[in-house]
């Protein structure tokens, strides 16, 4: 963000500041919550560190801004939320983790699979990702982190995060995620979560589901030149919504050496062990940014009697 792009927002909530942002709104006179994210270049980032195929940027794609509409939750340094499925599609298995409020990584098992399309331009997620389960850890720097998990309702991910807010926390949600690509890569990708506040009676979430039922693809208006604030605005149709500061989104992975070698610790002793008899080293790759640590036979050596 430059200093114009500051110096807009300040005078004007809904002004864009470019690049990936997240922004939160109060619509209904406070009721009703909301989540907007712009994610085109988080996604284009994920594609670009995992090798990704079609389909598998589209779903991991997918949970990266899903996960990023949640980490307006994240209010302490260490606090993390972390999204895991794992299913019995082409992909296995996703992870996505917010650190942070705007900032996420994620891994994919297989980055590469073939792609199905349900109609011509849509690439079937669903059948990708196929049955299986997605588990979510808040981790708030409490004894314990809490775990909640459901069944993938369709494999799209929205639909998936949806019930586990739904089911899981109790929080009546909606979720709406896209990603758009064409032949040079990720051009467009976004995504939306509502949720009514406990005080919202049924005459607004009969009103929500009806908005939101026949609310068109986020890719689609993001493609149309939508920005986060403008879907937000055409979503509510409330001319009281109320902006609060937005957030800019990236890619990022705390990883370090450090953290690898506490992460090799935590094999035990006689692992340790097992891995030191090689002459070679050992070396480690960072599943979420493929960073690569080499640590030597005397290295490891050392951890064991460090
Ligand atoms: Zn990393």
């Amino acid at each position: 963000m430059n200093a114009d792009k500051i110096q807009n927002q300040l005078l004007d909530p809904r002004a864009d500041p470019g690049g990936d942002y997240l922004v939160r709104a109060l619509a209904y006179g406070g009721l009703v919550r909301a989540v907007a994210v712009r994610s085109t270049d988080v996604c284009a980032t994920a594609r670009e560190i995992h090798g990704l195929s079609p389909v598998t940027t589209a779903a991991l794609g997918r949970l990266l801004s899903g996960v990023l509409l949640l980490t307006p939750d994240l209010e302490k340094k260490d606090d993390s939320i972390t999204a895991i499925i794992r299913s019995d599609g082409p992909i296995e298995s996703m992870t996505v983790v917010g650190q942070s409020v705007g900032r996420v990584r994620g891994s994919i098992r297989h980055p590469v699979v073939p792609g199905t399309l349900i109609r011509p331009g849509k690439l079937d997620v669903g059948q990708a990702v196929g049955r299986g389960q997605l588990t979510i850890v808040r981790d708030m720097g409490l004894k314990e982190p809490y775990v909640g998990q459901v069944d993938l309702v369709s494999g799209e991910i929205a639909e998936d995060l949806t019930a586990y807010l739904s089911l899981s926390e109790q929080i009546p949600s909606a979720i709406g995620l896209g990603v758009r690509m064409d032949q040079s890569g990720v051009t467009h990708a976004g995504g939306f979560l509502v949720q009514l506040l406990p005080d919202a009676g049924d005459e607004i979430a009969e009103h929500l589901e009806s908005r939101v039922s026949g609310f068109p693809e986020v890719s689609y208006l993001m493609e149309e030149g939508f920005n986060p604030h403008q879907i937000l605005d055409l979503l509510f149709g409330d001319p009281e919504i109320q902006y609060s500061d937005v957030t800019p989104c990236r890619y990022e992975c705390p990883c370090n050496r450090k953290r690898m070698e506490q992460n090799l610790l935590t094999l035990g002793a006689a692992e340790l062990a097992s891995l030191a008899e090689d002459p070679e080293g050992i070396q480690l790759e960072c599943h979420f940014c493929e960073r690569r640590y080499r640590f030597t036979q005397n290295e490891v050596r050392g951890l064991i009697s460090g």
